[in-house]
C-alpha cells in the first residue's frame, strides 16, 4: 500500500505538466522517462567501466550522467517544446560522440532509431521537418558506419568490457524504444476509449426520451424495421394513450403530469415481460412492442397492466387521483408494413376512446 503511494507520487512527479495549457502533458512525460532511461544507462555504464578500471571510459560515462541529469532538471524549468528540442539534440550529439569514441561494435548507434520513433510519435505537426530529420538520421548512421569502418575508435574497449557494453546498450535501446512507444500509444488508446464511450453516450441520448428514459420514436422505428424484416415468431403491437390527460395537467399542474408520465413508464418496465420494447411514441402516448407474443397472450398481459395502473394513486396536492389508459392492440400478420400496422393500432385506440376509454381493443 505504502509502496504504491511512493510509486504513484514518483510517477506523478515525472508526469508533472509544464503548466502551459497549450502543451501536451503526455509529451513532457515521455521526455522525462526517456531522459531517466538514458540516465540509468549512463549510470550502468559508469558501474561497468569502474569495475574494469578503465579511467577514460569512466570519464565519458560520468559526463553522460551529468548531461542527462541536467536535461532532466531542465525539463521542469522550460516549456515542453524546449525540453523536447534539448533532449533531441543531446541524444543526437551524445550518440555521435559515443560512436566515435567507442566504435561501432558496442551498438550505441541504435539510439538513432529511438530518436526517430521519439520524433515521429510526438504531437508536433512538422511533417516535412520530421521526414527531413529521418533522412538526416539515416545519412548520419551510414556516415558513422563508414567512418568506423576505416578509423579506430578513440577508446578501444577490451573484451569482455566491449561485449558487456553491447549488452547494456541493446537492453537500453529496447527499453527506451518500448517506453516511447508505450507512452505515446497509451495516450492514443486512452483517447480512442474516451471517444468510444462518448459516442455510446451520444447514441444512447439520441435513442431515449429524456423525461421518461423510454425509447423515443426514432429508435422505435429503427427497432420495428429491424424486427419485422427478419421476424420468425409472433409479434404484437400496442398503442396506448392516457385518458383525459389534459385534465390532469389543468387540474394538478404540468409537474404532476410529468410525475404521472414517469410513474407509468416505471410501471411498464416493472410489469411487462423483459423483452417488451417500451417507447414514448408522443406526448402521452406509448408504443409497446411484444416480440414472441400473439394478440391473445398480449391481451392477457395488458389486462393485468391495466388493472395495476388503475390501482396507482397519484398525489395531486389537495387530493389524490388515479389515471387510466386506452389500448389499441394489433397482431402482426407477417405481411403488413409498419405504417399499416400503426394505423390499425391507432384506429383501435380511437375506437377504445369512443367506446368509453380505460379498455383494450383488439
Ligand atoms: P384523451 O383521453 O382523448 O386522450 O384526452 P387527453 O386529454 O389525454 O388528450 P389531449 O390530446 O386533449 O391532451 C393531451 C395532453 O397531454 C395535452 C398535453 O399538454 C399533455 N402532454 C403532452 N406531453 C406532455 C408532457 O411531457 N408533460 C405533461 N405534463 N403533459 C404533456
Ligand atoms: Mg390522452
Ligand atoms: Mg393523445
Amino acid at each position: 500500500m505504502k509502496e504504491n503511494t511512493v510509486l504513484s507520487t514518483v510517477y506523478k512527479k515525472i508526469c508533472k505538466d509544464t503548466g502551459n495549457q497549450n502543451e501536451s502533458a503526455r509529451l513532457i512525460a515521455v521526455v522525462r522517462f526517456l531522459t531517466l532511461c538514458l540516465l540509468t544507462h549512463s549510470l550502468s555504464c559508469c558501474i561497468l567501466v569502474s569495475i574494469t578500471g578503465h579511467i577514460g571510459a569512466l570519464c565519458f560515462c560520468a559526463l553522460s550522467l551529468v548531461l542527462f541529469l541536467a536535461v532532466f532538471v531542465l525539463s521542469y524549468r522550460g516549456s515542453t517544446f524546449t525540453s523536447y528540442c534539448i533532449l533531441n539534440i543531446c541524444i543526437l550529439l551524445w550518440t555521435i560522440i559515443n560512436v566515435l569514441t567507442f566504435g561501432w561494435n558496442i551498438g550505441v548507434q541504435h539510439f538513432l532509431v529511438v530518436l526517430l520513433v521519439f520524433v515521429f510519435f510526438s504531437k508536433y505537426k512538422f511533417e516535412a521537418a520530421k521526414v527531413t530529420y529521418a533522412g538526416i538520421l539515416f545519412a548520419l548512421r551510414l556516415c558513422l558506419y563508414y567512418y568506423c569502418k576505416y578509423h579506430e575508435p578513440s577508446i578501444l574497449l577490451d573484451e569482455p568490457l566491449g561485449s558487456a557494453m553491447q549488452i547494456v546498450n541493446t537492453f537500453f535501446v529496447f527499453l527506451a524504444m518500448g517506453l516511447v512507444a508505450y507512452l505515446f500509444s497509451s495516450s492514443t488508446q486512452e483517447m480512442e476509449g474516451k471517444l468510444i464511450a462518448y459516442n455510446k453516450k451520444l447514441q444512447k441520448q439520441a435513442s431515449l426520451d429524456p423525461l421518461t428514459g423510454l425509447f423515443n420514436r426514432r429508435r422505435t422505428m429503427e427497432y420495428l424495421e429491424n424486427l419485422l424484416s427478419n421476424v420468425e415468431t409472433q409479434v404484437s403491437i400496442c398503442l396506448c394513450d392516457i385518458d383525459h390527460f389534459k385534465r390532469v395537467n389543468d387540474t394538478y399542474g404540468h409537474n404532476v403530469g410529468d410525475v404521472v408520465l414517469r410513474t407509468l413508464s416505471d410501471t411498464f418496465r416493472k410489469r411487462l415481460p423483459p423483452d417488451t420494447f417500451i417507447s414514448r411514441w408522443g406526448g402521452e402516448e406509448f408504443l409497446l412492442i411484444f416480440p414472441r407474443l400473439n394478440g391473445d397472450e398480449t391481451s392477457t398481459v395488458l389486462n393485468i397492466l391495466r388493472q395495476k395502473i388503475r390501482e396507482i394513486t397519484f398525489d395531486g396536492g389537495e387530493e389524490q387521483f388515479t389515471v387510466s389508459l386506452t389500448y389499441g392492440l394489433v397482431e402482426y400478420d407477417f405481411h403488413s408494413d409498419i405504417t399499416t400496422l400503426l394505423k390499425e393500432a391507432d384506429e383501435k385506440l380511437y375506437a377504445g376512446k369512443e367506446g368509453g376509454r380505460d379498455r383494450i381493443v383488439f
